[in-house]
């Protein structure tokens, strides 16, 4: 179950080590863009010695590599994302969560046709998303 993983790293030319492999495996199945603290609760329960610390220097070596990409939307934290297409975020101001958006960049193709190679593209949006909606509309309804 861990052979995506260990390709990916390889294929990066890093070192196979267990935390990255664990890292990487807990942002493929969890795209709701964690914190570190998310990832090293979850983590630290399979893996008791586990450290913050080494959680947060395999994101790094990840990110570095473009493995992973963080996203600092939220304010002063950072959450995490898997890379795979570029895409835009939608942050709901209320619950924090973040979703992912698949709409296209219209100012792509123009940046690439200036000659330059795009690495990252950081659009977001910002609003109320449709779950603290409802919650908000049953709330005006009862009182
Ligand atoms: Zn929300
Ligand atoms: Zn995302």
């Amino acid at each position: 179950m861990y052979e995506k993983y260990v390709k990916i790293l390889k294929d990066h030319s890093l070192k196979i080590t267990s935390p990255r492999l664990e890292v990487l495996k807990y942002l493929d199945e969890h795209h709701g863009h964690p914190n570190v603290e998310q990832i090293y609760s979850t983590l630290k329960k399979k893996h008791p010695s586990l450290s913050r610390t080494t959680v947060y220097n395999s994101l790094e070596t990840l990110k570095k590599n473009r493995i992973v990409q963080s996203l600092t939307i939220s304010g002063s934290e950072l959450r995490y994302d898997i890379e795979e297409e570029l895409h835009h975020h939608f942050i709901c101001t209320h619950c924090e969560s973040i979703f992912d958006i698949a709409i296209s960049c219209p100012n792509m193709d123009r940046t690439i046709a200036g000659g330059h190679h795009v690495e990252e593209v950081q659009g977001y949006f910002k609003g109320i998303c449709k779950k603290c909606q409802i919650k908000q509309k049953g709330k005006n309804n009862n009182g």
